[in-house]
């Protein structure tokens, strides 16, 4: 198996933003060695998710999953199933908790529909991709129930601070940079004090552009400015950063392919 010079570890390349040059961005991302994990947010963007993956060659897979401000559906398991044992298919998510877009009295919703894809994740022996978003407490207080029973995952788009990344860190979950990272300074210290062996980065595309694009529609062929501010803040060489965060990528959702 031919290996990522860069790996995008979130991106929406399904979303309608991306429906005149798709075709042209995946082609640009192969011709330069960039890997993708295409989210699905419900069952209709998972499902499209899927269908990319499997037409867009190697290095493209998807995660399916159900983003917790997602309202209005049951979370229909046997649907998932099905589409999470696509070989395409190394994560389940985005799923998790956010109490930023949504009001308090949704939280109980949100928990359990966040447990569902949990026991997913463990059934079919596939890595969680998390979102959080001003719920790091309850999220962490879920992840530690199911400490001990093989769990694995990644917080992306990483929106906590050092003690919170150090719990996830502690549960054995990894953390994932975004666009903001190159624009404000609030996440340097959790940059510096992770383990270079449990980062990755990503653009979450076509949202939160990084510098210089900013104001632009995001793509994964922007995750290099991701990379370059880990590097930076680190004080290691954007060499060293590249290889580390796709080796992490590679070990975290791609350990049943690659081995
Ligand atoms: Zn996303």
């Amino acid at each position: 198996m031919m290996k990522p010079k860069l790996f995008d570890i979130h991106s929406h390349l399904n979303f309608p933003q991306f429906k005149d040059d798709r075709e042209e961005i995946i082609k640009k991302m192969r011709e330069e060695g960039i890997w993708t994990i295409c989210v699905g947010v419900d069952e209709k963007t998972s499902l499209e998710c899927v269908t990319l993956a499997d037409s867009g060659g190697e290095g493209f897979f998807a995660s399916v999953g159900m983003h917790p401000t997602e309202n209005g559906n049951e979370f229909n398991m046997e649907y998932y199933r099905k589409l999470a044992r696509n070989q395409k298919v190394v994560a389940i998510g985005e799923c998790g908790l956010d109490m930023f877009r949504q009001k308090k009295d949704d939280l109980e919703r949100q928990k359990k529909l966040f447990k569902k894809q949990i026991e997913l994740a463990l059934e079919i022996d596939k890595p969680l991709i998390i979102h959080c978003r001003e719920s790091h407490k309850e999220t962490i207080s879920i992840l530690s129930e199911y400490a001990g029973k093989g769990l694995m995952g990644d917080i992306h788009f990483f929106s906590g601070n050092w003690e919170e990344a150090r719990k996830y860190l502690d549960l054995g979950f990894s953390i994932s940079f975004a666009g903001p990272i190159t624009f404000t300074k609030e996440y340097d210290e959790v940059i510096k004090r992770a383990p270079l062996e449990r980062i990755m980065a990503e653009t979450d595309s076509p949202f939160a552009t990084p510098v210089p694009r900013r104001g632009k529609r995001n793509e994964p062929l922007f995750v290099g400015e991701i990379v370059k501010k880990i590097a930076f803040v680190r004080g290691i060489s954007f060499e060293e950063t590249v290889k580390a965060t796709s080796a992490n990528a590679l070990k975290l959702f791609l350990k049943n392919v690659i081995n």
